[in-house]
């Protein structure tokens, strides 16, 4: 009589899938698997690729899937396409935020990139894959102002528009005129760390404000923005992202500049700043 090999539980089984979920075979799954909003996938569509990248077919599912949304830290090469992977998660969220909170308005998912032209270049793809969605994505430019305790708001006159134009706006606009300047809601804030901590801190003489409804957090180039150049700012504004299901997703090229130890320690940090202890 033949023995039974051992097995994994049952529950042990529905881990290791959550952990290790088939890898996404093609972007028609977006929507026939993981039933992402329609018109993201159309978008995500037109954009013409063949099949996922590496990181895509990884990252996509575990972040799609139906178990709680983890928090990632992910190292895949430069030109691998890390954006698409981060802004596919983080536009179907919304969306489906916008369908369960539809009062909620403000800032939802915060993406910070070390250098403007970075924030520039995920805010154009982002503008592809949001097109007819609701949501809505912005560059954080100066002389923006980022909410107060209850709301967040951005001042942004000229979202839909391509962003030939972005650096003569509202800075050298007279403060008369910027004050007429419309108040609309964004989504998505892109973002790089000394924008967003300067609009932060305005008007406050000791504490930045927050940001109470970033549910999504995404670090792009992590090793850069925890690299000691950047580290205070970024963990600034790690801090302000207060709301309590919050997610984290770090994204970079390398493991270089030790970003594993720097991950860990930060997330002690943070998880000592809301008086947890650091468990798992
Ligand atoms: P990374 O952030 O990992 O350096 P990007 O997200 O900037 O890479 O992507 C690099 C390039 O690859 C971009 O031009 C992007 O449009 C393209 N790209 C993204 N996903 C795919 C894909 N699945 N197939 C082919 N090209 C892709
Ligand atoms: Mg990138």
């Amino acid at each position: 009589k033949k023995e039974e090999a051992p097995t994994l539980s049952k529950k042990e089984q529905k881990r290791a899938r959550r952990l290790f979920p088939e890898p996404l075979l093609n972007f028609k799954e977006l929507r026939s698997k993981y039933k992402i909003s329609s018109r993201l996938a159309e978008n995500v569509a037109e954009q013409g690729f063949t099949v996922p990248t590496e990181v895509q077919l990884g990252t996509l599912p575990l972040l799609l899937g139906k178990s709680s949304e983890p928090d990632l830290l992910v190292v895949a090469p430069t030109g691998s396409g890390k954006t698409l992977s981060f802004l596919i998660p983080v536009i179907n969220k919304i969306v489906r935020h916008h369908h369960s909170h539809p009062d909620e308005h403000g800032i939802l998912a915060l993406v910070v990139a070390p250098t403007r032209e970075l924030a520039s270049q995920i805010v154009n793809e982002g503008r592809k894959l949001v097109a007819g969605t609701g949501v809505k994505i912005t560059l954080m430019r100066k002389g923006m102002r980022v909410g107060d305790d209850s709301v967040a708001d951005v001042l942004d006159e000229n979202s839909e528009e391509s962003s030939g134009s972005e650096d003569e706006d509202a800075e050298n606009k007279p403060a008369k005129e910027r004050a007429n300047i419309p108040v609309t809601k964004s989504d998505i804030l892109v973002t790089t760390p000394l924008m967003l901590v300067n609009a932060l801190s305005a008007n406050r003489t000791t504490t930045m404000a927050t940001l109470p409804l970033v549910r999504s957090l995404v670090m792009d180039e992590a090793d850069v923005l925890l690299d000691p150049l950047f580290r205070e700012q970024t963990l600034d504004i790690w801090k302000a992202c207060a709301h309590p299901d919050l997610r984290v997703g770090l994204w970079s090229a390398t493991m270089g500049s030790n970003i594993e130890d720097l991950t860990k320690s930060t997330i002690k940090e943070r998880l000592e700043d809301l008086g947890q202890k650091p468990g798992e």
